[in-house]
């Protein structure tokens, strides 16, 4: 057999089929129309409780958990907190914290650049937001860029049956509130949690300030911070990753970090991250001329310290 046919097979058994690739995303799709079952169950207080308390839980569950802890390890915790971090991000159903943080590392390395998992600069708003989720290419874990996590094997477990999470949530609201608590209680609010995430990916790369030049399209946009709490800084997260809080200064609200700083008062979690005085002053700097960056096609000097 000719090694360009080899070749070619071998990437046909690595790359995922597109049924595959659809039955991957089909909890994503499913999830949606869940939500119109509510016309037929009707709502509760106690429905619409669930929804908003999960839908605040879970948000901080993505940004404490998936990004700020296992994308960036911008603070340090024990290992069984560390576990039941990765498995309340997976409640919110954004598949394995292995899966989620390697993509998301990619994500900075070619910010806005050939590569990047999901840029609206690249390719459009629609494929940054949802679009991406559909394609073969981001199908897989990429262990190449989370070997430090890769290690635990109860990481590993949660990663491969990452619907484990999100199904015992979802069968906990039925339980608790019947069939409103899992239309209302369990998927409206799963399905906020996911386009609020999506809005940092396709929102915060096209509308909003840029404070520092950053070599990407990166925005401080002031809308996905409060829906997010927090992330919506996300022109500072690019200037400097590192940093457990995003909202560089008092003024810039960033409701995760302030949970992860009481969090620290009590010791269950320490080694937080904070912005460094340069950084800081930098962007007073550029506030102070009224520097609004634009865009621009080479990448900044970005003070890297991921692992991967
Ligand atoms: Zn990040
Ligand atoms: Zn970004």
């Amino acid at each position: 057999m000719e090694p360009a046919v080899i070749a070619a097979e071998q990437g046909a058994l690595n790359s995922p089929s597109r049924a595959q690739t659809w039955l991957e995303a089909s909890p994503f799709v499913l999830s949606h129309v869940a939500v119109l079952g509510a016309i037929w169950s009707g709502a509760t207080w106690q429905s619409v409780v669930l929804c908003v308390v999960l839908l605040f839980v879970r948000q901080w569950g993505v940004t404490a958990g998936y990004h700020r802890y296992f994308s960036h390890r911008t603070y340090k915790t024990s290992r069984a907190m560390q576990f039941f971090l990765a498995f309340l991000a997976q409640t919110s159903s954004q598949k394995g914290v292995l899966w989620w943080a390697a993509h998301h590392r990619v994500h900075h390395k070619l910010s806005d650049q050939p590569g990047d998992v999901h840029s609206p600069v690249q390719s459009s708003f629609f494929y940054a937001h949802v679009g991406w989720v559909f394609d073969s290419a981001t199908v897989e874990t990429r262990w190449d860029k989370i070997r430090d996590f890769a290690k635990y094997p109860e990481l590993r477990w949660l990663d491969r049956y990452w619907v484990v999470p999100p199904t015992i949530l979802a069968v906990f609201c039925l339980l608790v509130a019947g069939w409103p608590g899992l239309f209302i209680g369990f998927f409206l609010s799963t399905v906020l949690v996911w386009h609020n995430t999506f809005l940092i990916n396709s929102l915060t790369h096209v509308w909003g300030k840029r404070r520092f030049d950053t070599g990407d399209d990166s925005r401080n946009n002031t809308l996905t911070a409060i829906l997010t709490l927090g992330e919506g800084w996300h022109n500072n997260h690019h200037r400097y990753q590192s940093s457990c809080r995003n909202g560089f200064y008092w003024y810039e609200i960033d409701v995760t970090y302030y949970v992860l700083k009481m969090m620290s008062w009590v010791g269950l979690v320490w080694d937080i991250r904070e912005v460094p005085d340069h950084v800081l002053e930098e962007g007073r700097r550029r506030e102070r001329d009224e520097i609004d960056e634009p865009a621009k096609p080479n990448r900044a000097d970005e003070e890297l310290t991921l692992a991967a």
